[in-house]
């Protein structure tokens, strides 16, 4: 594949015409005025079907599950293969042409929210928490990092887990929790105290489903950040939090590998996901700087006709071909059922998150002051560009992963 087809345009036309009418006059309020993504997502759903969608495949999902529960398969057995993964990619590259703060709301609530319950969770837990989430009729947060962890998120875990009569009860704080203002159904991860005396860094990690009202956890308002105003971020405090031990996802302590191998799993779907966003930033910050270097005019000429501008927006355009290139490569691999390594998906979302941070600067170069401006829009993608080189792994992260692959071979 290396370009969309006639039906992939046909529904990025589609979306394009939503994301004019329904979410640019929002714009306002979603970046400014702190409105919750939420509606408009729920909006987006209807209006593509996507709810129905996402639900005829949850259930296909649980039959498959159920069945392998009964017949004991492994767990690889029971994966969803994406009929067509282009057209979730295409919602992800329009939405992100405008607003990425919506994409990281998405792809955290659904993606990996409901991606974890449903990939690690029971039938009974999928039913009973996975099948609102991946209709969004409730909200989901997926909370691993800590204020002293970050990049070191597993080792350096402190939030414990402590066995009791019935379940376990939880302490400790989560920070950077996507959605975690207002989330129903949070994904936590804690590690097990078992009282062996085992050093923390080395303690099994679990992974539990939490909601909204229980008692000892304390969803903090979200914070004030650079970027990405329309993806509410913030902190999650757990003060003897008891959860009976049914919201253990797979309900076994040792479930598929635990919840260090469902959250390493969870690095190579985000990573491959930022690819996509980078590429709908860069599409609309090559746009708007081709459209601003034809009309604004300095001694008498278009600034276009400049050598200097003519550099950036060509460059713009070579990190335009090569992200798209890596987008059309990921769909054609997952069509074919092929997982890219994590080795793979660091080495796109480093390129990919580098190259739209560089593009959203270049605009705003391009745009002069304007650049500098609300009105114009490049400064918005620049700033919500900017995280994409730290979420999911910052750039550093993603340069250890691809280089300990190589020298591994
Ligand atoms: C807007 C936003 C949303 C987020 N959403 C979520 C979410 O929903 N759920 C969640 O769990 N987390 C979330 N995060 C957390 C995010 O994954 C972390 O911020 C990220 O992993 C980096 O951790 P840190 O911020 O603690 O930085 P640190 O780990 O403290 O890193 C600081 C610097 O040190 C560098 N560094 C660290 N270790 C090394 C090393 N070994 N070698 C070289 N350099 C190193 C880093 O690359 C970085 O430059 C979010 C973050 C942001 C900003």
């Amino acid at each position: 594949m290396f370009e969309w087809s006639d039906e992939h345009r046909a529904i990025r036309d589609a979306l394009r015409r939503f994301v004019d009418e329904q979410i640019r006059p929002r714009l306002d309020d979603l970046e400014h005025h702190g409105e919750p993504p939420y509606e408009v997502l729920r909006l987006l759903y209807r209006t593509f079907g996507i709810r129905e969608m996402a639900l005829e495949s949850f259930e296909r999902q649980l039959e498959r599950k159920i069945r392998a529960t009964e017949q004991s398969e492994p767990a690889g057995e029971q994966r969803e293969r994406a009929s067509d993964p282009a057209a979730s990619l295409l919602s992800t590259i329009e939405l992100c042409r405008v607003s990425p703060g919506l994409v990281t709301s998405l792809g955290v609530s659904v993606g990996l929210a409901a991606g974890t319950i449903n990939k690690l969770g029971t039938p009974v837990q999928m039913e009973r928490w996975g099948r609102d989430l991946v209709a969004l009729d409730t909200v989901g947060a997926w909370a691993l990092t800590e204020p002293d962890s970050g990049s070191d998120a597993l080792g350096g875990m402190r939030t414990s887990a402590t066995r009791v009569e019935g379940g376990y009860v939880l302490n400790g704080q989560k920070t950077w929790i996507t959605n975690g203002p207002y989330a129903d159904t949070l994904v936590l991860y804690a590690k097990l105290d078992d009282g062996t005396g085992l050093d923390v860094r080395s303690r099994p990690v679990l992974a539990f489903v939490l909601e909204r009202g229980m008692d000892g956890l304390d969803q903090r308002a979200p914070m004030r950040k650079m970027g990405q105003h329309a993806s509410p971020t913030g902190d999650v405090f757990l003060s003897d939090v008891f959860v009976s031990a049914d919201r253990l996802l797979g309900e076994s302590e040792s479930a598929r590998g635990g919840g260090r191998t469902s959250a390493k799993d969870n690095f190579v779907t985000e990573r491959a996901g930022v690819a996509a966003m980078s590429l709908g930033i860069i599409e609309e910050c090559l746009r708007l700087s081709v459209d601003y270097a034809r009309t604004r005019t300095l001694w008498g000429q278009p600034i276009g006709d400049y050598q200097l501008v003519q550099l950036k927006l060509a460059q713009m355009e070579v990190a335009r071909v090569n992200v798209a290139n890596l987008v059309f490569s990921h769909v054609e691999r997952s069509l074919a059922g092929a997982t890219p390594t994590l080795a793979e998906a660091s080495a796109m979302k480093l390129y990919a998150a580098q190259a739209a941070c560089q593009v959203a600067d270049d605009a705003i170069q391009v745009f002069g002051g304007n650049g500098y401006v609300t009105e114009y829009r490049v400064e918005q993608l620049s700033r919500d560009a900017r995280v994409l080189r730290i979420y999911a792994g910052t750039d550093e992260m993603q340069v250890v992963a691809i280089a300990k692959d190589l020298l591994a071979r």
